[in-house]
Order: structure tokens, then C-alpha cells, then sequence
């Protein structure tokens, strides 16, 4: 962890307006639109960005096909291609505290967090791929003697990436870290309310290297940029992380323009299992609250429902609810920050409501659950721990995408692994045993 003056030091900087990154350089919006910024650490706007259009869409695709078609990157060799990823690694980790405490800003994740997740993580995947480039080939299909099948791999085109809010360096990486090793070219659009540090992201590839058009960002809503992105007849593929309404959405799209491929990486309700046989359940009980409250419980693989026997259940949960309390939740430029500001109000807002609705169908909350340190202006919100949540409840079912732990108790393994089933997602999972 950075030394807290220099976090500070991050966070006092002001943050020019920013516009798309087409084809190599940065431009307004087609009509001139921008939005604010606002922080969820203090729910006070500190940047604007350009509020895209169709236009704006169209104008990105044609770069990238052009970029595509006249072989500047997908011609290159694939070590070409390599050294131009590491390169964007090196950039990525030499700017990491800029990168983290800019997006800290921008989604309110603890800086511990943030640190690990985005920037290094981001800086991972670019490697990962860049030695992918050069590694993963074609190969001689096994056939008669008389026969040669050769399996040759080759970009697809244009590939329209689209990444979620909760941790948009890291999930941008899984999108152009792949296809650009493979020489396609990319429009990326990153979440509305967290687009900052992917705008910056595409600087750093250009200094890396990247020709101009290879990588392009549009900043924007998902109603308009997403939508012509997903209906857009020139890109070849959509890479997508976010929820399982947006990913339906994309497929309707998909079906009704060009039937682009459409790869969906969508949420979760992840069972975290606990049976009286583990053998350490003070460690049991010690993951489990910091695998559900950690950046707000807005993890697509947060472990949001504990299914524990019943033998161990009153006992257990109380102690997981103890741990929660403890929590420190708060400014997630603090270092000591545990537990950092949901990402917007409309999603404290969606929080509280779960909480709620679980009171009323029978659940138990036990701890949090409440708007807190309102006084900054910011979204806080204290961990919830619900505890016996019918598998029929909305907070069984759904996921929160916020700091809810439910708690259903088990007695058998059979009902174990049906709770365990009991939804239509299937992200993550844990037993202890
Ligand atoms: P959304 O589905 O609301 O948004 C994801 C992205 O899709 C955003 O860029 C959003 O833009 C865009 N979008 C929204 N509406 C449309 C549309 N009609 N057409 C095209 N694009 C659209 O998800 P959230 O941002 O709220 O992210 C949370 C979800 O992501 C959770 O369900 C979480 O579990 C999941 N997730 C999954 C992960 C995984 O690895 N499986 C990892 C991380 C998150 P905008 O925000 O600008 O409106």
C-alpha cells in the first residue's frame, strides 16, 4: 500500500474535461454533450465527460474497420504485436497509483482494493495476452492421408467491448487484452458513471504503441452508445461484462443487426457453504464477511448467500455478524478503509430497499443495513447481515450487487446443494469442509 500522502497527493489533482479517444485522438461528443462526473466519496461532481452519441459510435467503428483493413496492427508479426502489449503493461504499472486513486474517485473502492484489482490486475491480463500473441497457434486437424486440414487462427474485426462500473480497468483488460493480441481492432465503451481511468487507459496504449484507430474509447450511456454498439452492422463481435438484463439486451441486438458473436460475462448470487466439519470456522467466518462486504459487495463473484448447518448456524452467524460490525467503513482514500462508498446513490438507494423487502418476507437483519455517514454526502452503506432468508425471498434470489449478506440454514447435504442451486445465476461457489 502507497503511503497516504501520496493517495492524497492523487486526490488533490483536478481532472481536465474529457472527450472520446477516436482514432488516435481525443474529440467532443458529435453534439457537443458532456456529463458530470460525481464522486461517490462525497457525492460532489469533480470531472465531466463527453456524453456520447450514435454518431460518436459510427465514427469509432469506422476507424477501428479502417484500422482493421489496411493491416496496421493485425499485419503486424505477433511479436510486434507483444512487445507493443508489454509495453502497455510496463505504462499501466508505472502509472498505478494515478490509475487507482482516479477510479477510487470515479466508484468509491477501497484504494487496498483498488490497487490490486485495476491497475495490477489490468497490467496481468495485458501480459497474459501479450505472450499469448506468439504462443497460441494453428494446428493439423487429424485427418485421412489424403486429406490437409490446417485450423488457421485470425482476428474477427471490429470487437465492441462494453465493462461495468465496479472494476473497469481490470474488466477492460479482459476484453482488449485478447482481442488485440489477436490483431483485431476495438471500440470499448466503459460504464457511464466509471469511464475516467479507461479514457486514460487509452492514452497509455497509444504511448505503448498502439496505432491510431486500434483502440477506441466512446463515453456514454448504455440507452444510446451501447445500444448502437450492440445494433451496430460493422462490429464483428461484443465482449460484455455487466448484468444478465443488459446481456438479454445484447442478444436482441445481436439477432436483430448483423447476429455479431456476443460473449456475456453477467452476475451473481454466489453460495458460500459451511458445514459444522470445517476446520477452522473463525477463518470460515472471517472470509465470508470480507468475501461479501469487501468494495460494498459489488463483486460479481461476492459470496452474497451463506448456507450454513444448522448446528452451527446461530453460533456462526453471529460471528460473521460481529466481524461486519467491526468493519471500517469510510473514505476509500483512507488506507485503513475496509469498506469503501457504494457506487451511486441510485445503487445505495436499490441497497436499502433489498434490505427492506428481506425484513418484510421474514428475514432477521442482525447488523447494518442503514444509510451512514450521510454528513459527507457520499453513499455509505453499514453491511448487512439477514439471517434466515427463505430460498423463496427476493434477497435469496436476486442478486444485491451491494453489502447484504442472506443466511439460510441447512441439515442436510442434499439441502445444502439445493439451496446452493436455488437461483438462476452460477458465477462462483465456496464450501467449507
Ligand atoms: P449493467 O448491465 O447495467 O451495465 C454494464 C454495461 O452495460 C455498462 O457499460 C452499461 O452502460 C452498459 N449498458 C447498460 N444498458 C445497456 C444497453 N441497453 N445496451 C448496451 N449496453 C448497456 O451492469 P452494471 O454496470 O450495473 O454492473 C453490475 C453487473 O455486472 C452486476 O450484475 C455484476 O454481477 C456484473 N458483473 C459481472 C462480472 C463477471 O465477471 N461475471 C464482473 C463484474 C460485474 P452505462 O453504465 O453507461 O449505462
Amino acid at each position: 500500500m502507497p503511503d497516504q500522502s501520496l493517495i492524497d497527493a492523487e486526490r488533490a489533482k483536478p481532472v481536465p474535461p474529457q472527450g472520446h479517444f477516436i482514432d488516435g485522438a481525443w474529440g467532443p461528443a458529435s453534439d457537443g454533450g458532456t456529463r458530470p462526473v460525481i464522486s461517490p466519496i462525497d457525492g460532489r461532481p469533480f470531472a465531466t465527460i463527453a456524453e456520447g452519441t450514435a454518431e460518436d459510435v459510427d465514427c469509432a467503428v469506422a476507424a477501428a474497420r479502417a484500422a482493421f483493413e489496411d493491416g496496421r496492427w493485425s499485419g503486424l508479426a505477433p511479436a510486434a504485436r507483444k512487445r507493443v502489449l508489454h509495453r502497455f503493461a510496463d505504462l499501466v504499472e508505472r502509472n498505478a497509483l494515478e490509475l487507482a486513486v482516479l477510479g477510487v474517485r470515479d466508484n468509491g473502492t477501497e484504494i487496498g482494493m483498488a490497487i490490486r484489482a485495476e491497475p495490477g490486475s489490468c497490467a496481468g491480463t495485458l501480459r497474459f495476452y501479450a505472450e499469448a500473441a506468439d504462443k497460441i497457434g494453428g494446428e493439423i486437424a487429424p485427418s485421412s492421408p489424403d486429406i490437409l486440414a490446417l485450423v488457421h487462427r485470425e482476428p474477427v474485426g471490429v470487437v465492441g467491448a462494453i465493462v461495468p462500473w465496479n472494476f473497469p480497468l481490470m474488466i477492460a483488460a479482459w476484453k482488449i487484452a485478447p482481442a488485440l493480441a489477436a490483431g483485431n481492432t476495438v471500440v470499448l465503451k466503459p460504464s457511464e458513471t466509471a469511464s475516467l481511468t479507461v479514457l486514460r487507459l487509452a492514452e497509455l496504449g497509444a504511448e505503448a504503441g498502439l496505432p491510431p484507430g486500434v483502440l477506441n474509447v466512446v463515453s456514454g450511456s448504455g440507452s444510446v452508445v451501447g445500444e448502437a454498439m450492440g445494433l451496430h452492422m460493422d462490429i464483428d463481435v461484443l465482449a460484455f461484462t455487466g448484468s444478465g438484463a443488459t446481456g438479454r439486451r445484447l442478444l436482441d441486438y445481436a439477432a436483430r443487426s448483423n447476429m455479431k458473436r456476443c460473449y456475456l460475462e453477467l452476475g451473481g448470487k454466489s453460495p458460500n457453504v459451511v458445514f459444522a466439519d470445517a476446520p477452522d470456522l473463525e477463518e470460515a467466518a472471517r472470509v465470508t464477511a470480507h468475501g461479501i462486504f469487501r468494495n460494498s459487495g459489488q463483486v460479481c463473484i461476492a459470496g452474497s448467500r451463506l448456507i450454513v448447518e444448522r448446528s452451527i448456524h446461530a453460533d456462526f452467524t453471529r460471528r460473521v455478524a460481529e466481524i461486519a460490525a467491526a468493519m471500517r467503513v469510510g473514505d476509500p482514500l483512507d488506507a485503513d478503509t475496509q469498506i469503501g462508498a457504494v457506487h451511486s446513490e441510485a445503487q445505495l438507494s436499490a441497497n436499502l430497499r433489498f434490505v427492506e423487502t428481506a425484513r418484510a418476507e421474514g428475514g432477521e437483519v442482525l447488523t447494518g443495513g442503514d444509510r451512514i455517514l450521510a454528513e459527507t454526502g457520499g453513499y455509505y452503506m453499514a453491511p448487512a447481515v439477514v439471517d434466515n432468508v427463505a430460498p423463496t425471498a427476493a434477497l435469496f434470489r436476486n442478486e444485491v450487487f451491494g453489502p447484504v449478506l442472506s443466511v439460510t440454514p441447512f441439515d442436510t447435504v442434499d439441502q445444502a446443494i439445493a439451496l446452493a442451486n436455488g437461483t438462476d445465476f452460477g458465477l462462483a461457489g465456496a464450501v467449507w469442509t
